[in-house]
């Protein structure tokens, strides 16, 4: 066993939506990677694809970060697997019920994109296993390549406008930046695009979970500033706090989260936390985004600043899951990790489904406690032969 190229993450994909007609559909992203790779998504759901909510997954945004796009693919075949099968899962002492299984695949939609950024993940497993951004090609007379698609997504882009000078804030506006640059405007990159084009296109999807590694730990909105309820004009839609965001234990400026909304995340996050912390007893912790470091255009918060700036938009509760404890564990260890986050995002999945609202309940399962998929691997996944 080793870790999936990109070829084969594609390929799985392809191929688990022809085996599991009825419960799953592949969705191509329209944007093209700089190297001209295109993406999909597996979406899980026997509804259609808009007639319930559903849960954006994603992994590979960061190119050297290995574990999470396998865990993303691993994800999808067990939860169609045991559906098809009529039984549950379990991962290391954490298990699921066939009822939670069929609540999943039944009530919500599993939007399952394993691999946002094919380029990098390709130059990371064949030429600099370091690399972390996506493959811009040199432009505007810079000759360094690459943007860090966790920092291109429209919330807070400008940093030099938004932030204190001394925030400390991790982004760059300097293409050689070989971490953290944000790209020459907001949302410029196809791997960012396709992200906001599932949002757009779907828009039922209400909650948004961004795979990546290695802290560990599980964060939950904000990442710009610490958290407030008390001050709803000191948000990130206001210009009079240009200039004065991020700075650590400072009165000038918090980022203003409705109380029940902060409740609401805190309690997803807890629920994934718990899952995780049962399959091998490895505790990720549970944290607001800014504890780790203030950022500026990352996935999660834009998702969650989503319905902030547009009211006619649902709103989106969103995490990071940062899994693990190295990019690029052994195999052996990155399948406790693959077991780890797909307990975590089980345990979300049937969180999401219980609070969606049914006339018609699903029936309980006859042998709902049978439990299949004690290991992940690709055994029964068909992969198409790697290309090197
Ligand atoms: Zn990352």
């Amino acid at each position: 066993m080793s870790y999936l190229n990109v070829t084969e993450i594609e390929s799985a994909l392809v191929n688990l939506q022809a085996a599991y007609p009825q419960t799953s559909e592949l969705v191509t992203l329209p944007h093209l990677s700089h190297e001209g790779r295109q993406t999909h998504v597996l979406r899980i759901g026997a509804q259609g694809s808009g007639d319930t909510d559903g849960v954006l997954l994603l992994g590979g945004v960061h190119a050297r970060e290995w574990v999470p796009p396998d865990a993303l693919v691993s994800l999808a075949a067990d939860l169609l697997e045991a559906h098809q099968l009529g039984t549950g899962l379990v991962y290391g002492g954490q298990s699921f019920t066939a009822d939670d299984v069929r609540q999943i695949v039944e009530r919500v939609n599993l939007f399952v994109y394993p691999c946002v950024n094919p380029d990098g993940r390709s130059y990371s497993q064949t030429t600099s296993p370091m690399w972390r951004k996506n493959r811009r090609p040199p432009s505007g007379g810079a000759a360094c390549v690459g943007v860090d698609i966790n920092r291109n997504f429209d919330f807070l882009w400008d940093h030099t406008v938004h932030f204190a000078a001394d925030s400390h804030v991790q982004t760059s506006s300097d293409p050689c930046d070989p971490q953290v640059y944000r790209g020459p405007s907001s949302a410029s990159e196809p791997e960012t695009q396709n992200v906001v084009w599932l949002a757009d296109t779907y828009p039922r999807i209400r909650w948004h979970v961004d795979v990546h590694s290695a802290v560990p730990d599980i964060l939950y909105s904000w990442g710009s500033d610490e958290n407030q309820s008390a001050h709803p004009d000191q948000n990130f839609l206001n210009p009079a706090f240009d200039g004065v965001r991020g700075r650590p234990h400072d009165a000038a400026y918090g980022e203003y989260i409705e109380p029940d909304d902060l409740d609401r995340v805190r309690t997803l996050a807890d629920r994934m936390h718990d899952a995780i912390r049962a399959v091998r007893g490895d505790s990720y912790g549970v944290e607001q985004a800014y504890s780790l470091y203030p950022t500026s255009g990352a996935s999660d918060d834009y998702a969650a600043s989503r319905s902030r700036a547009r009211p006619d938009v649902a709103e989106i509760d969103a995490f990071t899951i940062e899994c693990g404890h190295s990019f690029q564990p052994t195999w052996a260890e990155a399948e406790n990790v693959i077991r780890e986050v797909s307990a975590g995002l089980v345990a979300l999945g049937v969180a999401a489904a219980s609070t969606i609202g049914s006339d018609e309940p699903p029936v309980p399962s006859a042998n709902s406690i049978a439990l299949v998929r004690q290991m992940p691997g690709w055994a029964s996944i068909p992969v198409a032969a790697a290309d090197g």
